[in-house]
This record gives C-alpha cells, sequence and structure tokens, in this order.
C-alpha cells in the first residue's frame, strides 16, 4: 500500500559523515504524496489568471471592521481571561451563540452539547481517532471532500466509495455498502456538498438515518455550507432526524460565514462520543485559541451574523448566476453542469473522452483555471469533471474568464 522510497531526512539537509541516518517518516506521511495537479494549480496564483480552482471564501466580503471591533473589545475589557489557557470545551459565550443559532434553526442543542474545534477540519480529525480503528470502514460519498479522504487515510481507515447522483448519495447504492462492508462511519457533506454543490433531498436523509439506525453505524454530517443559501427552503439536519439522533455527529464552521482565518468549528456530538473528542483534542492542541473563540463570541453579541450572511448570499447567488449564463458557450456540446441553490461550487462534465486533468494546463495557458474533478474520486473516476468556483471573482469577471476557457476548449476533440 505504501511506497518503499527512501523517506525521512531532507536531501538537501548535509550530515556529518559520523552520524547515523534519522528513521524515515511514517508511512502514513508518505503514502500521502503530491497531488498530480497541486503543481499546476500553483500556476494558477499568478495575478493574470482568473481562477474557479480556489476553494476560498470572497475576501472583500469579510467584515473587517466587526471582527476588528469584536477583537479589541475583547483585549480592552477581558485581555487577561482572552491571552490565557482555557478549557479544551471552548468558550462558553461562544458555544451558547452556537446552540442557540443551531436550536433556532431546528435542531435543539445546549452548550453541553458542543465542542469548538480548530476549524471543522479537526473536527473530522477527532472524530476519527475517536472511532475509527485501522482497518475500519468508512463509507463516503464518491466524489468527496479531499481532506476527508486525507484524514481517514491517516487513521489506516479503509475508505469505500458510495455512488452519488446528481441529488447526492444514493439510497439503494448505500445499503447495498453497507450489507458487504459493515461500516464503522458514513461520512457526508449533505448540503451543497464540496466538490459537487449537490445537496441530498429531504427523503434520501431520512434514509440515510434510517439505514444507520438498523446496522448501527456512525453518520458524520459536515456542513460547512448550508447557510449559504441562495434559494429555496432548507432541508433538514440528518442529525435532526429522530432515527439515527444518537449516532449522528454534525460538523460546523465559522470558515465560510464570518472568516476561515479564525479557524473556529464546531462539533455537536452525543455525550460519551463528545467526552471522547475532548480528550483527542488535549493530546491535539489542548484547546482553540482563546482570544478567536472570545472574539467570535463578542463579534455574535455585538454584530448581526445573519445579515453579514445575507451579504454573502447576495453576492455569491449573482456569481452563480454569471457562471450559468457563461458556461453554455465555454464548454463543448455535450458537456453537463449542476445549478446548486448554495455554497461555492458548480459541478461540470464534459463529454465522453474528454480529459479534464489533461486539458488544465491548456486551460491556464489561456490564463483561466479550474480543478479537475477526477481526484476528488477514491472510485472510477469521471475524466471529464470539473469544479469550478464562483465565489472570488465578480460577475464580470467570471464572464471574462469563461469567455477564455470557451477559447482554451475550442477545437479540441476528445
Ligand atoms: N468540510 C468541508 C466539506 C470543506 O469543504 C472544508 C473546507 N473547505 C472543511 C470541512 C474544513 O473547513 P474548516 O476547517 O475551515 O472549518
Amino acid at each position: 500500500m505504501y511506497p518503499a522510497a527512501p523517506l525521512g531526512a531532507d536531501a538537501h539537509a548535509a550530515r556529518p559523515s559520523s552520524a547515523a541516518p534519522v528513521p524515515p517518516v511514517a508511512a502514513r506521511v508518505a503514502s500521502v504524496g503530491a497531488s498530480p495537479v497541486r503543481e499546476i494549480l500553483a500556476l494558477t496564483e499568478r495575478p493574470e489568471v482568473i481562477s474557479f480552482a480556489g476553494g476560498l471564501p470572497a475576501p472583500e466580503l469579510f467584515d473587517v471592521a466587526g471582527l476588528s471591533a469584536a477583537y479589541e473589545r475583547v483585549l480592552a475589557e477581558s485581555p487577561r481571561r482572552a491571552l490565557q489557557y482555557s478549557t479544551t470545551e471552548g468558550d462558553p459565550a461562544l458555544r451558547a451563540a452556537v446552540a442557540g443559532r443551531l436550536t433556532g434553526r431546528g435542531l435543539a442543542t445546549g452548550p453541553d452539547d458542543l465542542l469548538v474545534t480548530t476549524g471543522s477540519q479537526q473536527g473530522l480529525t477527532l472524530l476519527t481517532t475517536a472511532l475509527i480503528e485501522p482497518g475500519d470502514v468508512v463509507l463516503v460519498e464518491d466524489p468527496c471532500y479531499l481532506a476527508a479522504l486525507q484524514t481517514f487515510g491517516f487513521a489506516g481507515a479503509r475508505v469505500v466509495p458510495v455512488a452519488t447522483d446528481d441529488d447526492g448519495i444514493v439510497p439503494a447504492a448505500l445499503e447495498e455498502a453497507v450489507l458487504r462492508e459493515r461500516p464503522t462511519l458514513l461520512y457526508l457533506v449533505p448540503t451543497f456538498q464540496n466538490p459537487t454543490g449537490r445537496t441530498l433531498p429531504p427523503d434520501r436523509r431520512g434514509a440515510v438515518a434510517e439505514l444507520a439506525a438498523r446496522h448501527g453505524f456512525w453518520i458524520v454530517e459536515d456542513d460547512p455550507y448550508g447557510e449559504l443559501r441562495f434559494e429555496g427552503a432548507p432541508e433538514p439536519w440528518i442529525a435532526s432526524l429522530p432515527a439515527a439522533a444518537d449516532r449522528t455527529v454534525l460538523l460546523g464552521s465559522f470558515s465560510k460565514i464570518m472568516a476561515p482565518g479564525l479557524r473556529l468549528g464546531y462539533v455537536r456530538a452525543p455525550q460519551g462520543l463528545r467526552r471522547s473528542c475532548v480528550i483527542a483534542k488535549q493530546a491535539a492542541d489542548l484547546h482553540t485559541s482563546t482570544i478567536d473563540q472570545a472574539a467570535a463570541a463578542r463579534y455574535l453579541h455585538d454584530s448581526d451574523l445573519d445579515a453579514h450572511i445575507g451579504v454573502i448570499r447576495d453576492a455569491y447567488r449573482e456569481r452563480r448566476d454569471a457562471m450559468l449564463a457563461g458556461l453554455p458557450a465555454a464548454l463543448p456540446p455535450g458537456s453537463t453542469w449542476n445549478r446548486p441553490s448554495g455554497g461555492m461550487f458548480v459541478w461540470a462534465s464534459l463529454p465522453g473522452g474528454y480529459d479534464a486533468t489533461e486539458l488544465l494546463g491548456v486551460a491556464i495557458g489561456h490564463e483561466v483555471a479550474y480543478v479537475p474533478g477526477a481526484p476528488f474520486y477514491c472510485g472510477e473516476p469521471d475524466r471529464g469533471a470539473l469544479r469550478l468556483s464562483f465565489t472570488t471573482h465578480s460577475p464580470g469577471e467570471i464572464g471574462e474568464g469563461l469567455v477564455r476557457l470557451g477559447r482554451a476548449l475550442a477545437g479540441r476533440t476528445p
């Protein structure tokens, strides 16, 4: 499974001739090789490239004034507390504010149901540490969020893909995989998924919960994008469905609605599992930054986060619409793409024979970029798939980027 290449000490670090070599880095780290597209994507950082590749929130929409004021107030009013070590579970005021928001959206939650994490990515790591033995099966949507695959891989999980369609994971395929694989955990991004932007409809959420209840596995419901809804009514969280409420963990994040640099997220988990996550977190980082938590709590008290989310939604809706307007002329005949009703991504597929990974270099030659879809799969990839993020450019730039993409793909045959 792991390459047997020489690992460890940097090739360029000179070693005195008398010194014995140090042991190599662990196989679990060595096995996570560089992504084949990472080097190409480094080229998208050039300012002249219009990049739909990143998964970044729009920085001009960060509420810099509101966040600055929150930090200033925290440092003025309670500097000794804000700069001190604090509890692993997290700032009580922040947990109370998050609990209030979740309860307000239909998921009854108390502050003690929550553990504040250093981004929701850490929540994933803690849950994996708490639940997964090497060799345990983790079921994932195919395609799946890449850093989740890495996390499960580090834990030595056997990651098994489950088929999806335009509405997300397919319940019949999930049932078949559950019966065959006896999974410990199912990882899902049910709303505005990364990379596909897809949303699981309510009936499928019910089917997932029923399967977890009947066959006994954990559901990890990762929801960093759910509040970025442009239209339509929200679907219920799987965590709110009684069938699997005792075995569903909800991961939340402030990255897409406040700012990712805060590195603030949370885990809402049943009591026993939450306690195990607290222990895992003690070993990981003792606790999430005291001052960042205090500032976020202050922000939630003093500012109107929902109004701010409204601003983000309006901007992203316009940008999504600009992308949808430009795609028909940009992609070759026979291509397909979806119309996500929120989030940050459109998922497109070039017709049979086109390879989006190979074509990325051509696109960058025309100063436009996307992320090829293939690396997001752990089953058989759709080689024509690509992820297009619409968040970080104005509608005009998006239109221009798609004109460039059209030029790049014009005349290319499969
Ligand atoms: N889950 C998903 C599906 C994501 O797309 C991301 C980040 N893009 C994360 C988790 C991690 O987010 P954070 O750690 O910033 O909360």
